[in-house]
């Protein structure tokens, strides 16, 4: 009988077990997905590219690099019109290197004191890169909408509670993580991804 041990693995370039369950959920068993914990890798991977898909490329890359083994990465970064597309690659770590998430958006929405709401533009865009074997691919997903003028709602992380979607008249922060997933960045890069390997198997 064929059990988990038998699957292909894939390395989820992530500590956070809960983000990898999802994605081993949405693969209907086709794979086990591993992360940085279970390969063992506990040392920093430097991410200093200047480019969300350039810092997945070099944490898949470090992945496969180190440890041989089949993987992908995500980066996510938040661009606002109003501040030339700023914080970008610099999201995390916008309000300073060890800054927490209220720290990030009190530092947003004082930048964007006084600009209107029609002024407010913003996305969040989220690259993944999938290694396997020889083959690298990038995988991209992209969430149009505007900075709230104050934080509404307490579901999610982030910046949840500020970033409103276009296509809906809630934040991110007042969606339940389903109906985030439907419209967010990360879940439309992460569908492809899993579009993408489903696919071989048909
Ligand atoms: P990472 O690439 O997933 O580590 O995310 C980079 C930064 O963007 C961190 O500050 C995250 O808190 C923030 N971020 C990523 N995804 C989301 C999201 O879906 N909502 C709000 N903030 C996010």
């Amino acid at each position: 009988m064929m059990t988990k041990e038998d699957l292909p693995v894939l390395v989820f370039a992530t500590h956070n077990a809960n983000k990898a369950a999802e994605v081993e959920r949405m693969l209907e068993g086709r794979y086990r997905i591993l992360t940085l914990n279970d390969i063992g890798c506990n040392e920093e991977i430097i991410e200093d590219a200047t480019t969300l898909e350039g810092n997945a490329q070099i944490k898949a890359r470090y992945v496969k690099t180190q440890y041989g083994l089949d993987c992908f990465a995500d980066d996510t970064g938040l661009e606002v019109d109003a501040l030339d597309g700023l914080p970008g690659v610099k999201t995390a770590r916008y309000a300073g290197e060890n800054a927490d998430s209220s720290a990030n958006m009190e530092k947003l929405i004082h930048a964007l004191d006084g600009v209107s709401e029609d002024k407010r533009q913003a996305r969040f865009r989220t690259c993944i890169c999938l290694i396997q074997g020889e083959e690298e691919v990038v995988l991209k997903g992209v969430c149009e909408g505007r900075i709230a003028l104050a934080l509404e709602g307490t579901e999610g992380f982030g910046y949840d509670p500020i970033f409103h979607p276009n296509s809906e008249s809630r934040t991110f922060a007042e969606m339940s993580p389903a109906e985030k997933n439907t419209v967010s960045h990360r879940g439309q890069a992460v569908r492809k991804m899993v579009n993408a390997l489903l696919a071989r198997f048909q």
